[in-house]
């Protein structure tokens, strides 16, 4: 987010910042007291407290839970009865996770205060921001906002994302015409394509102003620079005639577009037409947009994927993970905004809930449980398990260097040790609070037989392999996978959509390359596929080359399913038919890895 702060403001931000890190400990304790205190006497925690508000019997007795667990009370919630069989506060509405559970979205209880506390965590991103990049306050953000149409329960409550809710509420509507170019009929629109088409068009009329480019994930911002290379000619014939495309029938848009567009202005039509038209797209962000002094987009996780292409548009605009949080609870801020973007940690902010850390192996949770489920000796020390020897969370004061957790929540609006199925690792402290780096989403595995192949795995090996791509000219610049299994044995498939550097031109992929390509990420996996592969257990890795826009289709139909663009993540494994159809549907080429011996 943009300016949202005056100076006075600005330094307030940064000593609040200090003081809730240096005092991160105690104010975890006084946050799960004071969590305890108002929702005790619920009917869910009744039931392992019996009305006491003890922190260690909370800890003892409170079980860990998932969203299955919950579900049962949310849907009572969602069918009319009192939310106060879960939380004391009244639920003003339900965030939808992006998140689903049995293809069921996640719903997941907001309250006023904790909305308060979201909103927080994007003012303190702020003042981080502001003392690494000078002049923000001068000028605007163009951003690619999204919202997304709610929906309401049987009892009435209102359903939306986060993000919606957030882009909807009367902060941002203030704050917006400051800090952003987008007017907020343009963010509102429903419309994707249109909202997404006048974000730009009002960016680039106002691009003398732009210090900052913005979406919420790395995606979207890829997505819109391909949609900018569709409609850049359009877009600049608007701005010669001063008059918008018929297509944009949306009131608030045409309205808002209206009082930026104002009158023809060719030379500025004549700029950009000439920028865009250059052969290579390298730095097209920096070209488009030359005041712009940081990139402000989640490029973590399942989005480092787009890191190398965010960097070849961005022509060295440094990308900036602001933070990192999910609709159950915000989690932390990156501290340290110019840090290299594979390598940005997040620091705990102590105020927004209390978190618990359950030590995991480096793939997720299971292994431990399960070993210690089938007697196995567990590879945990024993401090960290219980009498019964299973896997105990830790608090933020115990969590240990190097080690890997998932992260467990409890917020003021009614999740009491809500596993949040994200595995992180803790990489140092700032004072007192934990600083981790986002490993992987739990349960995010390739798997054929005894392998299972993580997701922060599989994005390593794809890593060494587009290496082998760039110099020849191709930027990966978004992939997805999937187990085939159809066939014995089965194989791991790869789709990868590719973009020459010189645009419109392609060069053929030389199957050679394509062939190494596969053998390098096969090198690069683990032990048990090489040893699974070495015994024919699975079958040659496949990489699928897909045709320009396949990604977008398939974001297109995870939309469709009701996943909001804002918040959408490609998935890095495909378990869903469908989508793997949609992505099958763009399929150019197919390679296979031709190595056979892996273990010499
Ligand atoms: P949602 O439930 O739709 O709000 O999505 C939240 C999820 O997005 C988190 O649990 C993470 O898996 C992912 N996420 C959010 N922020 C980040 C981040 N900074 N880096 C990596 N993944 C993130």
């Amino acid at each position: 987010m943009a300016d949202l702060m005056g100076t006075k403001d600005y330094e307030n931000g940064l000593n609040f910042l200090e003081e809730l890190t240096e005092n991160g400990h105690r104010i975890q304790e006084q946050v799960l007291e004071e969590i305890l205190l108002r929702n005790a006497g619920t009917e869910y925690l009744t039931r392992f407290l019996h009305g006491q508000t003890d922190k260690q019997l909370f800890k003892n007795n409170v079980p860990i839970v998932t969203y299955e667990d919950i579900k049962p009370y949310i849907d009572r919630i969602a069918n009319g009865e009192t939310s106060n069989i879960l939380l004391a506060d009244p639920i003003s509405e339900f965030i939808q996770s992006s998140g689903t559970s049995g293809g069921q979205p996640k719903l997941i209880p907001m309250t006023a205060e904790n909305f308060e506390k979201k909103t927080l965590e994007l003012t303190l991103v702020d003042p981080v921001v502001k003392k690494y990049f000078d002049g923000l306050e001068k000028g605007k953000t163009m951003s690619l906002f999204f919202v997304k149409k709610g929906s309401e329960t049987p009892s009435g409550l209102t359903v939306r994302t986060l993000t919606s809710c957030y882009f909807m509420s009367d902060s941002f509507k203030k704050s917006a015409p400051k800090i952003c170019t987008s007017p907020i009929e343009t963010i509102l629109c429903l419309d994707h394509k249109q909202s997404m088409y006048c974000q730009l068009l009002t960016g680039l009329l106002q691009r003398d102003h732009v210090v900052s480019i913005s979406s919420i994930f790395g995606s979207v911002l890829a997505r819109s620079i391909k949609f900018l290379e569709d409609h850049w000619n359009e877009l600049c014939s608007n701005i010669r005639t001063g008059c918008l495309s018929d297509w944009i029938t949306d009131p608030g848009c045409r309205n808002a577009v209206s009082s930026i567009l104002t009158r023809p202005n060719p030379e500025l039509a004549d700029t950009i037409e000439q920028i865009c038209g250059n052969e290579s797209w390298e730095g097209i962000i920096k070209k488009l947009w030359p005041k712009a002094k940081y990139i402000n987009s989640v490029i973590t996780g399942t989005m480092s994927q787009y890191i190398s292409l965010l960097d070849f548009y961005g022509g060295g605009i440094p990308l900036v993970s602001p933070s990192y949080g999910s609709s159950e609870s915000t989690f932390g801020i990156n501290l340290n905004p110019l840090s290299n973007p594979y390598d940005v940690s997040y620091t705990f902010l102590p105020n927004m809930a209390y978190f618990e850390f359950l030590p995991v192996d480096k793939d997720g949770e299971e292994k431990a449980r399960e070993s210690n489920l089938d007697g196995v000796s567990s590879q945990w020390s024993s401090e960290m398990t219980n009498a019964n020897g299973n896997v105990e969370p830790v608090d933020s004061a115990n969590v240990k260097l190097g080690q890997y957790y998932e992260v467990v929540v409890t917020t003021f609006a009614g999740l009491y040790r809500y596993r949040v199925g994200d595995v992180l690792k803790l990489t140092g402290f700032h004072n007192n609070s934990p600083q981790f780096q986002f490993v992987e989403r739990r349960n995010t595995v390739l798997s054929i037989d005894m392998d299972k192949t993580s997701e922060e795995d599989l994005l390593k090996a794809i890593g060494n392999a587009k290496r082998h791509l760039e110099p020849l000219g191709f930027v990966l610049m978004t992939f997805s996978s999937y187990a085939e299994t159809s066939s014995i044995p089965g194989r791991y498939v790869l789709f990868w959509e590719l973009k020459f550097k010189e645009r419109n031109r392609w060069l053929k992929l030389d199957a050679k390359i394509m062939e190494e390509c596969c053998s390098i990420v096969e090198e690069s996996l683990d032990f048990t596929y090489k040893s699974l592969r070495e015994a024919n257990k699975i079958a040659a890795l496949e990489v699928r080359v897909v045709k320009h826009g396949t990604f977008d289709a398939l974001m297109d139909f995870y939309v469709s399913k009701g996943a909001s663009i804002n918040q959408y993540k490609t998935p890095s494994c495909i378990k869903s038919e469908e989508a793997v159809k949609v992505l099958n549907s763009g399929v150019l080429e197919k390679f296979f890895s031709p190595k056979t011996f892996f273990l010499s």
